[in-house]
């Protein structure tokens, strides 16, 4: 029988220069796995815990504690372990660290093993990390969906440094018949945005924010904004609305402050904000939204979810954790889950939030953070889920682009016998 035979962690930097875990399994037939965690910014009040060393040393960013607990605590309890069970992989890393947000180990340090025996495992069973996790983690058939991406091509909020409150501006081709077209038409639109960009705004606005997408340098305003990205995807040569649609991540928390959000140069209470969301719908086509109201707003989602037709996604109010996913959806708050592996910190638990989401009928969209690194996991994750949703940034650096390559390669993999939900994005799911 298969072991765990050595685990070791490395600090290495993610994508915005910081510090974060790399992680080594080892078996005992010789075969490796390796996960890169990430790090988001606007990050949920109730996320689990990112252990950082404190101090001077990388301003106090350092994850030599996290290393050190993965390579000395995590790896003398999972020694010989069975790899190919991940769920008491799981549950024996969260026996070791049993306190609220896996503070004392790190959730940064315990996902990284998580997520690299995984790979392991899945390498060892010379299996795809995606037909590892869907056969054998979820026990399903071999039966493919790939994601429609949300591509966000005009970074705000905390991710850029202009005057935009929205934090992403996302483009979904739901029109492509394929993995291969979307990805085509994404990069098209993106290319064709940063040209009319440097032309009305100069040089500036192409540079990009930390996922990818531009900058946003010139843009004024939320609806200045979606005019740019629909002016692209015309001249790009799609049709807004039918080849493309938008999306936005408010991450409203981070422009909320006593009781009122500021955005677009206004000072606004939660009723106007919702009135302002609602216009915005019946001016573009925007089919999704992400936290648009304060991580701690439930009525307010609430009362959001009831009143549009739209996707409304519950990302810094969830945090991927399956009890206030189960909150959520007792109060309407939101009707569809973002899913980040580590607002929680485990496979297993992200796979039961997203499988709380869909009991109750929510689509799930697998998440990127804004500080990521070349680990491409999540793009097996969202095939493995048959999630039909996937958001990984803009089509630029190297970190977001990895992804997209990971579709592309699963798509060959599987000689294009994988499905794209296209206009089904929301509902695809349901039948696999
Ligand atoms: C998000 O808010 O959805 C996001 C990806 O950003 P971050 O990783 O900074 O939370
Ligand atoms: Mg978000």
């Amino acid at each position: 029988m298969v072991e765990i035979k050595q685990i070791r962690a490395t600090e290495i930097l993610d994508s915005r220069g910081n510090p974060t875990l790399m992680t080594r399994v080892t078996l005992s037939d010789g075969t490796i796995g390796i996960a890169k965690v990430p790090s988001g910014a606007s990050t949920g009040e109730h996320e689990a815990v990112e252990l950082r060393d404190g101090g001077k040393r990388f301003g106090g960013k350092g994850v030599q504690k996290a290393v050190g607990n993965v390579n000395d605590v995590i790896a003398t309890e999972l020694a010989s372990a069975d790899p190919l069970s991940q769920s008491d992989i799981d549950a024996t890393l969260l026996k070791l660290d049993p306190s609220t947000g896996k503070s004392q180990l790190g959730a940064n340090a315990i996902l990284s093993v998580s997520m690299a025996t995984a790979v392991a495992a899945s390498a060892h069973l010379g299996l795809e990390l995606f037909q590892y996790l869907s056969t054998r983690v979820l026990g399903r058939k071999l039966k493919y969906l790939q994601p429609v991406p949300m591509s966000n091509v005009i970074n705000g909020g905390t991710h850029a440094g202009n005057d935009l409150a929205i934090q992403e501006f996302m483009i979904l081709p739901i029109g492509a018949s394929d993995i291969l077209e979307s990805i085509r038409c994404l990069s098209e639109v993106y290319q064709t945005l940063g040209k009319r960009m440097i032309k009305k705004y100069g040089r500036m606005a192409k540079h990009v924010g930390d996922e990818g997408g531009f900058c946003g340098f010139g843009l004024k305003n939320t609806r200045v904004a979606f005019e740019e990205i629909l002016g692209a995807i015309e001249a790009a040569g799609y049709s807004p609305g039918s080849d493309v649609v938008l999306g936005m991540d408010a991450a409203a928390s981070e422009f909320y402050h006593d009781g009122s959000y500021t955005i677009d140069g206004k000072s606004v209470n939660a009723g106007e904000l919702l009135d302002f969301y609602i216009d915005l719908e019946k001016t573009f086509p925007l089919e999704t939204v992400e936290d648009p109201f304060d991580e701690n707003a439930f009525d307010d989602f609430a009362e959001y979810t009831k009143k549009t037709k739209i996707q409304v996604v519950t990302d810094d109010l969830t945090v991927s954790n399956p009890e206030i996913v189960s909150r959520a959806i007792a109060e309407g708050a939101g009707n569809a889950l973002l899913l980040k592996v580590n607002q929680i910190g485990s496979v297993t638990e992200a796979i039961e939030a997203a499988m709380v989401a869909n009991k109750a009928e929510w689509p799930v969209v697998v998440s990127h953070r804004s500080g990521e690194t070349s680990d491409t996991f999540i793009a097996d994750l969202a095939v493995a889920l048959s999630t039909g949703q996937l958001k990984t940034g803009g089509p630029a650096r190297s970190d977001r682009v990895a992804k997209y390559n990971r579709l592309i390669e699963i798509h060959h993999l599987l000689n294009g016998e994988c499905s794209y939900p296209g206009k089904d994005f929301m509902t695809a799911w349901r039948r696999f």
